[in-house]
Order: structure tokens, then sequence, then C-alpha cells
């Protein structure tokens, strides 16, 4: 296994949440001499350096200062750091049928199928007063499995195989704890927080909770999957694995040019969020790397952003499901995806720019074009585009079980992504 795939299969378990992935993030850009920028104003760039910036913990922007002018235009590569899941209700504890549960949401499109007899373990944000009387923020990840949601026994639903539909109200509350005959556990969420953050962060004890932001995951980690091992089975490929593919990309990006990854929360929900594609963080970030609104105009006119978020591939027992010309398969290469009502923000001389970029990397590269008389899903690409004026790419890994809470990818498509995404930083088209 190659070493990207190594580290790619690290980065997927360690960013159980998009607060984790930012917190992966920033500590490989760290690792690799890059300088975290927490006010914009406060830092003179210099050529051949590396910066980044975070927002709300879950969303970041990493770049390398080239030795050219900004103006000149820079490469940018987009993806997001937020997955479906299932995400615990502010008042979530339910104590009923000797067990305690946990009212969920459900984030984004989840394929909630999947979600049912998995060992499930809980990570996020959680809020605080501490010790002196400030308010605080950890991360926290138990990192084993604390609950599950059992399925139905068939035996209860003879036509499960047929027609069973998930009612997200009232189907997939997690159980977390048994409880007593007498109902004398009491149990408290608040309590059980406190004491997962003094286990994690040693400045951190006897803490009163305030709130959170938690989802559940699922325990089992990425790994090799088929008789050659040429597959990737984890939850998140979507869009963790472009997230990775991105970064690395950066870290091996020539300075001679200006490269920038951005990695925005909220797309999963439409981007529409302070921190989200359709929010300001960007537009910030290039207008502080040009020096003013107008240099910053002529900056973006001047850039290209690759919007790398997973692309469906043909599913065997489904290939009806594609455009027979446009089916995108495992292992065949990244995939361009187009779609001229602008669910995609692919031009034909972006698309001709990937061709070439493609050729001269030795990389293939596949098209994908939804069924006519489908839906066309959309990502980052076009709502970036929008926003700042950018041309834009949308490129991604053929992926089979989308939003499912495990994804399957192909090991030679990750190889195939690196190079091409550092060839687009390097501008060898
Ligand atoms: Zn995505």
């Amino acid at each position: 296994m190659s070493q990207h795939c190594d580290d790619l299969m690290t980065f997927l378990n360690e960013s159980s949440s998009p607060f984790h992935a930012v917190s992966a993030l920033a500590a490989r850009l760290q690792k690799a001499g890059f300088t975290q920028i927490k006010q914009l104003d406060d830092v003179v760039l210099s050529p051949g350096s590396g910066y980044f910036v975070t927002a709300n913990d879950s969303s970041i922007i990493a770049f390398r200062a080239g030795h050219g002018q900004p103006t000149d235009g820079l490469r940018i590569i987009g993806a997001h750091t937020d997955s479906p899941n299932l995400s615990v209700k502010p008042n979530p504890v339910k104590k009923r049928s000797g067990v305690v549960q946990l009212a969920v949401d459900v984030y984004g499109g989840a394929l909630l199928n999947p979600w049912f007899d998995r060992d499930l373990s809980l990570a996020g944000r959680v809020s605080f007063v501490d010790q002196s009387g400030q308010l605080a923020s950890r991360l926290i990840d138990f990192r084993r499995p604390i609950a599950i949601i059992p399925s139905l026994a068939i035996h209860l639903d003879r036509d499960a195989n047929k027609n069973r539909s998930i009612n997200p109200q009232t189907d997939i509350l997690p159980i977390l704890a048994g409880l007593s005959e007498d109902d004398a556990t009491d149990f408290d969420l608040s309590a059980l927080l406190s004491d997962q953050i003094s286990s994690e962060y040693e400045d951190c004890s006897d803490v009163r909770v305030l709130d959170f932001e938690l989802s559940l995951y699922d325990c089992q980690d990425a790994s090799l999957v088929g008789l050659d091992n040429s597959f990737l089975a984890s939850a998140r490929l979507d869009n963790l694995l472009s997230c990775h593919a991105g970064l690395q990309a950066l870290l091996a990006a020539s300075d001679a040019h200006w490269s920038l990854l951005v990695c925005n929360d909220h797309e999963e929900v439409g981007s529409a969020s302070s921190v989200g594609a359709q929010g300001p963080m960007l537009t910030d970030v290039l207008e502080f790397i040009a020096g003013s609104a107008a240099a910053s105009r002529k900056l973006r006119d001047q850039s290209t952003l690759l919007s790398v978020d997973n692309a469906h591939a043909v599913h065997p027992n489904f290939s009806d499901r594609h455009d027979e010309s446009h089916g995108p398969i495992l292992n065949r290469g990244p995939v361009v995806k187009i779609n001229r009502n602008q669910r995609y923000a692919t031009s034909g001389e972006g698309s001709a720019l990937m061709r070439l970029l493609a050729e001269r990397t030795g990389v293939p590269l596949q098209h994908f074009v939804v069924r006519t008389d489908l839906g066309c899903g959309s990502t980052i690409g076009p709502i970036t585009a929008a926003e700042t004026g950018i041309r834009t790419i949308d490129l991604g890994l053929p992926t089979l079980a989308m939003h499912s809470i495990r994804e399957l990818a192909g090991c030679a498509d990750v190889e195939y992504l690196d190079r091409l995404l550092t060839a687009f930083y390097n501008r060898v088209a």
C-alpha cells in the first residue's frame, strides 16, 4: 500500500467529525511548517511559506505563498469537511423499555438503512464553563462503541425485505445504556460529557457543560477490501478523501506559484452558512492575499478552482441508473462532472484543461453526466463559482454507496487523484 493511501486511512479514522477533520488537517499542515494565522491583518506573507486559517473549527483554508505575484492568479482546490450523519438533539435523553436512548436529527442526505446494527461512537465539540468561569469549547471523541441502533427482527415485520421504510423521528434512536429495573440509574449526559472532557484534556477537570454539537459515527476503521486489496471501504470518503488529496497536493506543490486549498463545512446541507462555501471565508482570504478589493477582483479573474467531490460510480447491480456513455468505474481514474444546467460548474474549456492535464500526467480520466431523466446532485463548485466569479471545474473520485455509513472507492484512483491534483497546482497544464 502506498504511503498516501496509508495516511489517508489514518486521516479517515482520525476525522470522526468535521471538527476532527480540520484538527487533523491543521496538525499535518503544522508538521509541514505551515503557520496558523489567527487574524488575517496581523501577518506579512513571505514567498515560499505556507499559512492556514480556520473558522468555527470546522472549515479551513491553507495556502502556499508563491514567488510570483498573487494577482497572476491562484490554483485553488476545494473540498468539504462534513458528511451525512446522525446528530444528537439538544435535549436528547429518553429512558424507556429498560434503556437510555439519544434522540437524533439526520444531518444531510444520509442513507439510513446502513446505520442499523453498527457499533457506534460519538464525537464533536462541547461548550462549557471552565473552573475560572470562562466559556470554552473542546473537541471530544469517545473512540469506542458506546451506542447501537438494533434492527427490528424480521419475525416482527415479515415484509421487512420488501418495503421497510424508516421514520427518522421514531426508528433510529440509538441505545446508549441499560436502565436498572427501579429506574435508579440516574443517567446524566452532561456529567458523561464533562468526564470525557477531563479524560481528554488535563487542564479541563470538573467543567460545567452548557451545550454541544455531537454526532454518531461508525467505529469500524477504514480498510482495504477485495481479493487484491484494490478497494477502500470507509466512512466519510465523501468528502474527506478529497480533503486529504488536496492536502497532499498542497504539501507537494512547487512554490513558484500560489496554491490554495479550501475545505468548507456544511456542503451536505446546502453550504449557506458563515463557514460554508456560500460564506465569506474564501473571498476574505483572497482579498487579504491580493491586498485590496480591486486587486482581489483581478486575482479571481486569473484563478482556477478545482472543486473535488466524489462522483457516482456505476453500481454493477444497478447499472441502468447511469447514462451508458457516462458511467465511471472504480479504479479507472478521476471523474470530470458535467451538467449543462450548472449543477456542476465545469465548462467545456475547464473540461479540456483537465483532459490536457491528465494526458500530461499519465492519469486516466472519466466523465460523468447524470441520466437525462434523473435529477442531478450538486456540490461546492457551482456555489463557490457564483460567490467568487472564479472559473471552476467539478471533479471527483468514482464512489459506490455514497452517503452510506460505509462508502467504497478504488485505491488506484487515490493515487491518480494525488498525481492529478499536484500537477494542477504545478501548472503542468
Ligand atoms: Zn460530497
